[in-house]
């Protein structure tokens, strides 16, 4: 921890680097919003962002995620351009396929709802599925569709280090190690931030803080109802012809994805049996004290099966977990907290907060420089569950269902 703060006024303070808030800050920073700083309890860009599958997704569940999504991509692929500080991503587009009859049916809505959104996608036969992607055998396949757009980043601590490195370049703050410990509301309106080694006046406060964004929203007096639910992935070692430009493959009746990774295969998938962790239980957690367990994703190899034989074949070379922020509705938790005037939360990632934050992070900007959301965002409305507490049990029950249900959100099957 530092001694003291650099800082004691900002224009705006972001709680968390992470992916959510590191990207609001850097579209505050990059819009004008004057002084930005974002404070980490940990070192910045160390809990769950930099453990993600780096998967980006044009296939939402509404219109309103599909923008964002859209938006995203759009950043991510401009991002060195624009803010000039190199960031390498993948153009592998996607392959969302499956292998049941219900399942092929939900790919199917799923597939003509996104083409209504804008998204371009083609279909394939199984044949078709092997061509674009040859870790896939193509066997069983009802119904898969090519998802051009769809991108993935390698690294994902590469993301949070050019947010970074942006940040700085544009004269705002990221301090490590430096817990956000009280919020100061006075009249309803937030003026200030507090940590062991100093306070921060700031008219502006965004509740970015992942796993534990609960508890920070209870320092302001505002219940953020997420629900942490555990999430885990493997890494094979190289595979032998793996090529990096392969397209990530969602096979939903495993509820699984797949992706080349350092020469070898990613994979991680849904277990349907999920546990939740919540950090609030627990002050010293840390997101490297996730409880792994590997037969979840040997369970997944053995669903995947013949569709991907490579994958049982070769040694696991990395096997990483980390939290969900889930929510009752399956939607982020982005926008002003009614009744606490200043006091804003970029969170409830429901898995998919490592690339859609790109595009939250600039809504969320734009609506708090220029006073309203660039479209309609109250889908995402952090008071739509009421103001009084959401109830402990039922977010959690909520959550767990939503995670297990991640791929086949409309229908369990
Ligand atoms: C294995 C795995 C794979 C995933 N794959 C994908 C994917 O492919 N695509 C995708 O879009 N999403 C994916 N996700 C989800 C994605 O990782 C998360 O949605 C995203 O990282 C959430 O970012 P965050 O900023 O909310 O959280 P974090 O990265 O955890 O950041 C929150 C930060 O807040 C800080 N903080 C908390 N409390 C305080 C406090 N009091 N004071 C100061 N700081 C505080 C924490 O230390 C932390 O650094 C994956 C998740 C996992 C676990």
């Amino acid at each position: 921890m530092p001694h003291s703060l650099p800082i004691t006024q900002a224009d705006a303070v972001v709680i968390g680097a992470g992916a959510f808030g590191l990207s609001t800050a850097y579209q505050l920073a990059t819009l004008g919003a004057g002084k930005v700083v974002v404070l980490d309890q940990f070192d910045p860009a160390s809990q769950t962002s930099p453990r993600a599958a780096g998967l980006y997704k044009l296939v939402q569940a509404d219109e309103t995620l599909t923008r964002l999504a859209q938006q995203s991509i759009e950043i991510i692929r401009g991002f060195a351009e624009a803010s000039g500080v190199p960031l390498d991503y993948v153009q592998s587009g996607s392959i969302l396929a499956a292998r049941t009859p219900a399942h092929a049916a939900i790919v199917d809505q799923e597939a003509e709802a996104s083409t209504g959104w804008g998204v371009a996608l083609e279909r394939l036969d199984a044949s078709g599925v092997a061509r674009i992607a040859p870790y896939l055998t193509g066997r069983d396949i009802r119904s898969a569709y090519f998802i051009p757009g769809d991108i993935y980043i390698e690294e994902p601590i590469s993301l949070l280090r050019a947010y970074m490195s942006a940040i700085e370049m544009l004269g705002s703050i990221v301090l490590g190690n430096t817990p956000v410990t009280g919020i100061t509301v006075e009249k309803g309106e937030v003026t200030a931030v507090s940590t062991p080694v100093g306070s921060i006046a700031t008219p502006l406060v965004v509740d970015a803080a992942g796993a534990w964004a609960r508890g920070v929203g209870a320092l302001a007096g505002v219940d953020v109802p997420v629900a942490p639910v555990r999430h885990q992935l493997l890494i094979t070692r190289p595979i032998a012809g793996m090529s990096p430009s392969e397209p990530i493959a969602r096979i939903i009746d495993a509820s699984a994805y797949l992706r080349p990774a350092r020469g070898g295969l990613m994979m991680g998938g849904m277990e349907s049996h999920p546990i939740a962790v919540d950090p609030r239980h627990d002050p010293g957690f840390r997101m490297e004290d996730t409880p792994l367990d590997m037969s979840v994703l040997d369970g997944f190899i053995d669903l995947l099966g013949p569709l991907v034989p490579a994958l049982g074949d070769t040694p696991v070379a990395e096997h990483r977990g980390g939290l969900f922020t889930m929510t009752p509705d399956a939607r982020f938790l982005a926008g002003p907290v009614p009744g606490v005037r200043g006091f804003w939360t970029a969170t409830g990632c429901n898995g998919s907060g490592f690339s859609l934050s790109a595009g939250i992070g600039r809504v969320l900007a734009e609506w708090m420089i220029g006073g309203e959301p660039p479209f309609d965002l109250a889908s995402l409305d952090p008071g739509r569950f009421g103001s009084g507490p959401v109830d402990e049990e039922e977010l959690t029950v909520a959550g767990l269902w939503r995670y297990a249900n991640y791929y086949t959100p409309n229908q369990a099957v």
